[in-house]
């Protein structure tokens, strides 16, 4: 079943309106947080119980992030959103703020409640131009209607939220980068540890989750955590916005169960255009080896799945490629993409993407050879693992899956002296 939990207002009029959330049920949980205010341990229990993982990529635990930082800790708290959504190939997050921004701001605010934050920082991507006006206008709204402010509804519970906006940086993505730039500064990831439940925005402790992540927390607390655990599959409970795009009939996002097969999902998104044969597809955004075929035929769209499969699951951008894609230009794009958006503080990232740029810049230009391919597999794994934040891995992974799953159409490529740019 489609759009169960960070989708459920679209289809409905005016879906980003309070009226509309308030009438499914909106802002129940935190109304009920306000005036009973439960121990922020149950909350947490509640949210490790249905399996919630990290939605922006990483996939980590929500319920065990939240529990990093003590609401006992004294001092100023903060959560934070990330709403930048920069990974080539996703585009989940902008139709929360477009269609759920309420359900978000709710979200957010049950985690500040937990954490004892009272400041929330919604950081979104500064070209959403109708997005940010939507979730303007459902902040204002919240704050109208007494759901945020100082002292809500005599609970002696404040949160204020912001939204900041972003200038198109892929690495203000990065959670320590995106706080440096909430701060103000140059949008460069730190060095961790400390991690951000330690030392986050302004040194603070800091709760940072994707936007999907907040977003799926009202649905939860409404639902109990044994239901959202069930929609999906053991450690991979839930529902999961999928953004399909490349060569498919109807391009869209889709959320539905994880564990969905990726036949089902690529039907949904009505099968391969121009009745062409599947050759391949980026299952997590552009970022996640690229895996062919045959394996994706066979596949569960689940976090552990996609990874026993080579790949990963990331921020569910799946990118669908047909027979007539040539892998060599696929990768030189995307090689191109991270050489021009590293941060270049660490050497390994700002010198080694580069490298496969200009690497697969010959290649593409007729100038390659057999022996590039090899080099640019050593590259790619000198990259891995040794840069400050994981862009470094980023662009070193595509090269690898690419290399391993279509080495032969490289060869065939540079064999050729094919220039088809
Ligand atoms: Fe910057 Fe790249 Fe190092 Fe990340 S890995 S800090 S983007 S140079």
């Amino acid at each position: 079943m489609l759009n169960q939990v960070c989708y459920r207002t679209i289809g409905l009029k005016y879906p980003s309106s309070l009226s509309t959330y308030l009438s499914i049920g909106g802002y129940k949980v935190w109304k009920k947080i306000l005036k009973e205010k439960p121990d922020p341990i149950n909350i947490i229990n509640e949210v490790k119980l249905s399996g919630l993982r990290g939605r922006g990529g990483a996939g980590f635990l929500t319920g065990l992030k939240w529990s990093f930082i003590s609401k006992s800790i004294p001092g100023q708290k903060y959560v934070v959103c990330n709403s930048d959504e920069g990974e080539p190939g996703t585009f989940k997050d902008r139709d929360i703020l477009r269609y759920n921004p309420h359900q978000l701001i709710e979200g957010m605010a049950i985690a500040a409640y937990v954490i004892g934050a009272t400041v929330g920082y919604n950081y979104i991507r500064g070209e959403f131009y109708e997005p940010i006006s939507v979730i303007e206008k459902a902040v204002n709204e919240s704050l109208n209607a007494g759901l945020l402010g100082k002292n809500i509804d005599n609970s002696n519970i404040d949160f204020n939220l912001y939204n900041v906006y972003g200038a198109g940086a892929y690495i203000c993505g990065e959670e320590t980068a995106l706080m440096e730039s909430i701060e103000g500064k140059k949008g460069q990831p730190r060095f961790k540890p400390p991690f951000p439940a330690n030392f986050g925005v302004y040194g603070r402790p800091t709760n940072i989750n994707n936007t999907e992540t907040y977003a799926s927390i009202p649905v939860i607390l409404e639902k109990g955590g044994k239901w959202h655990l069930e929609l999906g599959k053991p450690n991979n409970g839930g529902c999961k916005i999928f953004s399909v795009s490349g060569h498919v009939n109807k391009p869209g996002n889709y959320e539905i169960p994880l564990g969905t097969p990726f036949i089902e999902l690529l039907n949904m998104a009505g099968g391969v255009k121009n009745g062409k044969r599947l050759k391949a597809v980026i299952p997590g955004g552009s970022s996640a080896p690229v895996l062919p075929a045959h394996i994706v035929n066979n596949l569960s769209m689940d976090y552990d799945s996609i990874s026993k499969a080579g790949s990963m699951l990331g921020s569910g951008a799946v990118i669908i490629m047909d027979e007539s894609t040539c892998m060599v230009n696929a990768l030189y794009r995307i090689s191109h993409f991270y050489a021009d958006e590293s941060c270049g503080q660490c050497s390994p990232c700002r010198e080694g993407t580069s490298w496969l740029y200009k690497i697969l810049s010959r290649i593409v230009h007729g100038h390659g050879n057999v022996s590039d391919i090899s080099l640019l597999d050593s590259v790619a794994s000198n990259i891995c693992g040794r840069t400050i934040c994981a862009l470094g891995d980023a662009a070193a992974m595509p090269v690898m899956g690419f290399i391993k799953h279509f080495r032969s159409e490289f060869e065939d490529y540079i064999k050729n002296n094919n220039n088809r740019l």
